[in-house]
């Protein structure tokens, strides 16, 4: 069925491209390394830790940003993309590639960091 499959792209890129940025306090980002303080997709996810920190909150609104622009799939490709890009292809250990990637750089730049 093309139906649910439509709705199922379509609706969190509606979501993330028209609705206000819905922020969830957690105990910990779900489906992220332990210890990670926070995660744009679809939800901005902030551990109950990191509150009140506007940067951690602005980058991550920035990914929110970026998943209107591309759909919230595509982001997922392009952004884990980049970081393989970097790894296989220049030579970056995985966490220098994910430091360097196109988005995470314009998240930092949004969030007020050169
Ligand atoms: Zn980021």
């Amino acid at each position: 069925m093309v139906g649910p499959l439509l709705v199922l792209i379509l609706l969190p890129w509606l979501f993330v491209a028209f609705v206000k940025p819905v922020v969830l306090y957690v105990d910990r980002v779900p489906f992220a390394p332990r210890g990670c303080p926070g995660m744009g997709f679809v939800f901005v996810f902030i551990q109950k830790d990191y509150k009140g920190q506007e940067h951690l909150l602005k980058h991550e609104l920035r990914h929110l940003r970026q998943q209107a622009v591309v759909s919230p799939w595509l982001f997922l490709v392009l952004y884990f993309g980049a970081i393989l890009w970097g790894h296989w292809f220049q030579g970056k250990s995985l966490s220098e590639a994910y430091q360097t990637c196109w988005f995470e750089r314009d998240a930092e730049r949004a969030a007020g960091k050169a």
